[in-house]
């Protein structure tokens, strides 16, 4: 088999292509990053339900997020089950 370097046709540099790489991984710890909830993944039943929607809003630099433009147009919405013990981090609701 031969081991030939294959070449794009394409110049990334000139078409001006980026990327990027994200990770989220889990980590044990006793309560969440920002907040003191407990980080635990629980299986018994909510005590309530939350359906956020997606919805446009200027970012610092005064541009909509291209990407939440994107998602608000598919109107996707997010469901959440939420027990007792709930704070806006949980619900992603603090700035
Ligand atoms: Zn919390």
């Amino acid at each position: 088999m031969s081991k030939q370097k294959q070449t794009s046709a394409l110049d990334y540099k000139k078409l001006g292509f980026k990327s990027g790489l994200e990770l989220h991984a889990q980590l044990i710890t006793e309560h969440k990053l920002f907040c003191p909830c407990k980080a635990e993944l629980r299986t018994d039943d909510p005590d309530g339900h939350y359906i956020r929607r997606f919805r446009p809003v200027l970012g610092e630099l005064g541009e909509y997020d291209r990407a939440m433009l994107i998602e608000f147009e598919k109107g996707h919405t997010i469901h959440y089950e939420v027990y007792k013990q709930l704070c806006t981090y949980e619900l992603d609701e603090t700035e």
